[in-house]
């Protein structure tokens, strides 16, 4: 069987264009986190029938989430102009904005925010949520971060 490329870099312009939107893709960390597959260790902060949420792994700020659509959605492109599509990120934000107000009700700032392409990390959708102060990170600048 084809291995479907979830990284958004390194595939082809093919394999890119048939992940883009699927169940699920075999090999993409986000998917084994949404899926609970039995490989994946990552502890849900909140989960339904249409996203979940977890820590980054490589936290910016003093709380650092992310917020995943279940469906294998590549990024804000693959989006649809359809209510769906709208209440599903509506959704996303509002389950952030509900984790940030329980455990950072005291942060001098939320931010939300999705990667535009081609400035993606990993290639299935995902909102990160940041409440502040950030964590310096000497690798990563922060105006990088937010593209
Ligand atoms: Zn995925
Ligand atoms: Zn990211």
């Amino acid at each position: 069987m084809k291995k479907s490329v979830c990284f958004g870099l390194g595939g082809s312009r093919f394999a890119k264009r048939m992940s883009e939107r699927a169940p699920m893709v075999d090999g993409c960390v986000f998917c084994d986190i949404a899926r609970r597959t039995p490989t994946s260790t990552t502890s849900l902060l909140y989960a339904d029938d249409k996203v979940v949420a977890f820590r980054d792994i490589n936290p910016s700020a003093f709380r650092h989430y992310l917020i995943i659509p279940i469906e294998h959605i590549s990024t804000v492109k693959s989006l649809q102009r359809t209510e769906d599509d709208y209440q599903l990120v509506s959704h996303m934000v509002k389950v952030g904005k509900d984790l940030l107000n329980r455990d950072a009700p005291n942060s001098e700032e939320h931010r939300f925010g999705f990667h535009q392409p081609p400035f993606n990390s990993v290639d299935h959708l995902h909102l990160h949520c940041l409440a502040l102060p950030f964590v310096p990170r000497p690798d990563v600048p922060i105006a990088d971060f937010w593209h």
